[in-house]
């Protein structure tokens, strides 16, 4: 790909295009585009018309969707076995290495904005800003750094502890402070800290509601990490604006939907992101007969997809967060194990696609700038052999990859000598040195 200049128009165009907004597939479908930005998409021979001085880029059997948005993931974890016991016992460098190449997989992958939902200490903002700086390649980053939890809670070896009210407000204007872009919390225990109850809500409401507080100051959304009714209740009650897992657990492995939760969940317009791909392939290798971090007890895949088909139902906005880092499930391919597992529950391949590219932009607030292929948001956009409005499986091939209008992944190759600038210029805190230890500011909200 050339160098882009800021008034030519390229028209990238493909046998189908899905726009990201839930509408079906367009027969022969293009994105023009100027600069970093989309000037318009749509029908091929409109915008050939429209654009006669353009460049063509055509791409015959394949598809155009936009990058996809990824939620929840937790880039400097292993995806192995036992992800958690890796992130504890690994160096600095290691985990710091594992991140960049988790990044550049999750981009070859198709996503193009990723949000993180904690790591060790700091880790994740060097990440962000060494991307941002443009010093690694890797898709649009947001994240919590690490998340509150408390005193051996769920993750409490991330260097997020709190408690009572005092203590996780300061922890919550400090995380303000380091540039988070949104602040997790651990509403209940999780699956591999054996010192956590996953049914168990963890922090009371005051302090939920503390947490908060803080980051609604700053204008920054609350993400709660809960599997058990009673946490998801706790963070409802203190409205937060998403919930992570939401598994609906009453008892060790016994699920029960509670309508009344899952109304509250659709009348305050909290989002939902079921973490299909989280342990996936764990499952499969369990019943294989291999050792993976599954609690006994477990509730079964299926059990877990009627569970988000019925978030839906309840009206819900259920969008893609995979959990990738988290047991086996790799940044190679988690967000296309999320896809297909929303298919199997009952989504459309559109409706999956939206979840994952609108519905999770919008989860992340960002759905002004990224998550469909509509005029003045930025071009990142997705060409993946096949139609996966036929066959949800197509996304997994992905022929070509395009940040902000550059294209940085060319079948399955990353282009690593057009580096992508992941956010416009004027949203990137300006430095002349990139420095690993350089952990803020954030860039300025819109
Ligand atoms: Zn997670």
């Amino acid at each position: 790909m050339t160098a882009n200049s800021s008034d030519t128009v390229r028209l990238i165009s493909a046998d189908w295009l899905i726009d990201g907004t839930g509408q079906d597939a367009i027969p022969r479908g293009a994105v023009a585009v100027r600069g970093e930005r989309i000037a318009a998409a749509g029908h091929a021979t409109e915008l050939a018309a429209r654009f006669p001085e353009a460049e063509r880029l055509h791409f015959s059997g394949h598809a155009i969707i936009p990058g996809l948005v990824d939620s929840h993931v937790h880039l400097t974890f292993s995806a192995g076995a036992v992800p958690l016991e890796d992130v504890q016992g690994d160096g600095d460098v290691t985990v710091g290495l594992r991140g960049a190449i988790n990044a550049r997989d999750a981009l070859l992958a198709g996503v193009t904005t990723l949000r993180d939902l904690g790591g060790r200490d700091r880790t994740t903002l060097e990440l962000r800003n060494a991307i941002a700086a443009g010093a690694i390649p890797g898709p649009r980053l947001l994240v919590c750094g690490r998340p509150i939890t408390t005193p051996n809670g769920h993750c409490h070896f991330l260097g997020g502890v709190a408690q009572g009210v005092t203590e996780v407000t300061a922890l919550s204007r400090v995380l303000v402070e380091e540039g988070v872009d949104v602040i997790k919390v651990m509403a209940t225990g999780g699956n591999m800290t054996v010192t956590s109850d996953p049914l168990k809500a963890q922090f009371s409401r005051e302090e939920m509601a503390a947490i908060v507080g803080v980051a609604n100051a700053a204008r920054l959304r609350v993400t709660a990490h809960a599997r058990g009714i009673e946490g998801i209740r706790v963070a409802a009650e203190a409205n937060v604006h998403g919930i992570e897992h939401c598994r609906m657990e009453v008892a060790e492995g016994e699920w029960k939907f509670d309508d009344e939760l899952a109304r509250q969940l659709a009348d305050k317009g909290i989002f939902a992101a079921p973490t299909l791909a989280a342990s996936y392939r764990a499952f499969q290798r369990q019943a294989a007969g291999g050792k993976v971090g599954i609690r006994k007890g477990a509730i079964p895949f299926a059990t877990r997809q009627q569970n988000a088909a019925r978030l839906r139902e309840a009206g819900i906005r259920v969008v893609v967060g995979t959990d990738a880092g988290a047991s086996l499930a790799r940044f190679d391919e988690a967000v296309h194990v999320e896809l297909e597992s929303l298919v199997g529950a009952g989504w459309t391949p559109v409706e999956a696609i939206a979840a994952g590219t609108l519905g999770s932009a919008t989860a992340i607030d960002r759905d002004k700038e990224v998550g469909s292929l509509q005029a003045g948001k930025l071009a990142d956009l997705v060409v993946v052999r096949g139609n996966p409005a036929r066959s949800i499986s197509a996304v997994r091939q992905v022929q070509a990859v395009f940040l902000g209008g550059r294209q940085v992944a060319s079948g399955g190759h990353a282009t690593l000598d057009a580096r992508p600038t992941p956010w416009p210029e004027d949203q990137i805190a300006k430095r002349t040195v990139y420095r690993s230890t350089d952990v803020g500011p954030r860039a300025p909200r819109r």
